[in-house]
């Protein structure tokens, strides 16, 4: 009897794996950190080994800890941290460098040259994407053009490359599959979002062989079996997809139109934008959000980088607060932000304003101001980041909004949301589930696999926990609204070049 769906969750810092049952209930979870290596500045990698044997190894202690027997597992599904870079030897499965994690800049530089040559435009229409040192491509090429023999192993077709959920496909089908799916394709800078294929033109431009690539799959569907030895049961892996992406279906935002936030230590907001890609924003990513059959959905994507980081920054740096979830104690005891207001540009700003040398701001502060004022403006930094990178993607898709679906450590925050709901003005919806990561990645392996029927199936067994209204009573918002748009223009181009 297949009671389970099992899902992978290859992040950043740590794997998970958690066990969901039919009712979209956790039944079992299993989680480890793995080393951060940071050789110079701006550079991050992680140990391809590690992530692979820390994987593994939550997979089976998710099962051994709650005494679930492969046999009643029906799928697997894997999420994973996007655009992190791996190559390795296809006959040993040795890797030949380390992953180089998305966060890594070393390839600024040679992105800058790429947009001095022109290539802006072209580059953000075949790949909706801007050139950035962000994405996959150039760190291939990083790793062809500096790790010694490699270039030559890569053309004879001894190598092969692949983001994270490539690389442990690979491995849990003991090398039978080198596969990713297209939400994580569209990540790579290579993928060409409109025709679906991996673009010549850009591969030739970055001096990629084809012979490294994987092959493009749906995000749902038939992915190869986990290999005997190292799960009993012939236990197949069926769901794939970027963890934003999964988290977006996790979400149930199935439809055009529909938005969802995540409240970590950035944010990140995603819309359905439909089966066409929404190309005409500059100031917005366009990717797949996934693909099952004939089935094709795009999102728009609005990277913030500060969000919960400015609540960690209260209480590690300023020591106003203890916890995080203090913060909303302290900002419930004041009604307004007393004049302050806060840009949280720690790290330059992301989505819609993308200004690198613009630095965090506090503006507005008087004799008179507490610690409660800046906890209050604090929360609204975050939810006014939120609304403008969704303002956006509004005007520009001609969508309306109907509702926002939230997630992620701090949407926890009832104050937090209920300032969102007012600066939207549409309702917000907190899901019981906000592991909506490893839910989307569960929830596109049981389709697959007839675990869940359908849309609807799902639909019926998904629940909210709460749904925050606009109040009735914004007359702030306005005033809001203008002074942060105030404080947002003088905090750009800060710092100097
Ligand atoms: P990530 O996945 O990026 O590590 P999480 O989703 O675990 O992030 O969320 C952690 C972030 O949320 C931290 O930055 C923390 O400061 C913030 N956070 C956690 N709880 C709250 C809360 N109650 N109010 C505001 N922020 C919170």
């Amino acid at each position: 009897m297949k009671k389970y769906v099992i899902a992978l969750d290859a992040g950043t810092t740590s794997n998970r794996a958690i066990v969901f049952d039919k009712n979209l209930q956790i039944v079992g979870t299993s989680q480890k950190e793995f080393k951060q290596i940071y050789p110079k500045p701006g550079w991050v990698e992680h140990d391809p080994i590690e992530i692979w044997d820390s994987q593994k190894s939550v997979l089976k202690s998710a099962l051994a800890q709650h005494n679930i027997s492969p046999a009643s597992i029906a799928s697997v599904g894997i999420t994973n941290q996007r655009e992190t870079t791996i190559i390795w030897d296809r006959s040993t499965g040795i890797p030949i460098f380390n992953a180089i994690v998305w966060q890594d800049r070393r390839t600024s530089g040679y992105c800058e040259k790429l947009k001095n040559d022109g290539y802006a435009e072209k580059i953000r229409k075949k790949t909706g994407l801007v050139i950035d040192a962000y994405f996959s491509g150039t760190k291939i090429k990083w790793i062809l053009d500096n790790v010694e023999g490699v270039r030559q192993r890569a053309e004879k077709g001894e190598l092969l490359f692949g983001t994270v959920e490539t690389w442990l496909v690979w491995n849990l089908t003991k090398g039978e599959r080198h596969i990713t799916d297209v939400s994580n394709a569209s990540r790579t800078m290579l993928y060409n979002i409109n025709s679906l294929e991996w673009d010549q033109e850009l591969l030739d431009l970055l001096e990629i062989p084809s012979a490294l690539l994987p092959q493009v799959v749906d995000s749902s569907g038939d992915h190869g079996l986990i290999d005997q030895k190292i799960l009993a049961g012939n236990i197949p892996i069926s769901g794939m997809a970027g963890d934003q992406q999964a988290s977006l279906f996790g979400q149930l935002c199935f439809e055009k139109g529909m938005v969802k936030n995540t409240y970590g230590t950035g944010c990140f907001v995603m819309m359905n934008t439909g089966d066409k890609p929404e190309l005409s924003s500059e100031k917005l990513l366009a990717t797949i959000a996934w693909k099952i059959g004939d089935n094709i959905q795009y999102a728009t994507e609005g990277s913030i980088f500060v969000g919960g980081a400015l609540v960690q920054w209260l209480r590690d740096n300023l020591k106003l607060i203890k916890s995080a979830p203090e913060i909303e104690t302290l900002a419930a005891e004041v009604e307004d932000n007393g004049g302050v207001v806060i840009v949280p540009a720690f790290a330059g700003l992301g989505a819609p304003h993308w200004d690198q040398f613009a630095r965090g701001t506090m503006f507005g502060i008087t004799r008179a101001t507490q610690p409660t004022h800046i906890a209050r403006a604090t929360l609204e930094a975050i939810a006014l980041q939120v609304k403008d990178a969704i303002d956006v993607m509004i005007d520009t898709s001609g969508l309306e909004l109907k509702h926002l679906k939230v997630d992620g450590g701090a949407s926890t925050n009832d104050l937090l949301i209920q300032i969102q709901a007012d600066l939207l003005d549409v309702e917000v919806v907190r899901p019981v589930i906000t592991e909506t990561t490893a839910l989307g990645a569960a929830l596109l392996a049981g389709l697959a696999v007839g675990f869940w029927e359908d849309f609807d199936d799902i639909k019926g067994r998904w629940s909210v926990h709460k749904i925050f209204k606009p109040s009735a009573d914004k007359r702030g918002n306005d005033e809001l609204l203008r002074y942060w748009r105030k404080a947002i223009e003088r905090t750009k181009n800060w710092i100097e070049k």
